[in-house]
């Protein structure tokens, strides 16, 4: 079982190398940048003036700027 888990956990980070190498390519071919970005707290920034926190994100449809 520890083996199979060590292999589905190899599965994964392929999974997302080859996302990300598709991603670049895609990019690459419109012109456009790609940037990694920290997962954390990305979903309770405001896009409009960099505000994070965490009330900022009312549920998983809503968000409303504490700003
Ligand atoms: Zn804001």
């Amino acid at each position: 079982a520890k083996q199979k888990a060590g292999l589905n956990k190899s599965i994964l980070n392929v999974g997302w190398h080859i996302i990300e190498t598709y991603t670049k390519y895609k990019a690459y071919q419109a012109g456009k940048a790609v940037f990694k970005i920290p997962a954390p707290h990305t979903s309770q920034e405001c896009a409009e003036c960099d505000h994070t926190h965490p009330d900022n994100r009312k549920s998983q449809e809503l968000f409303v700027c504490g700003n």
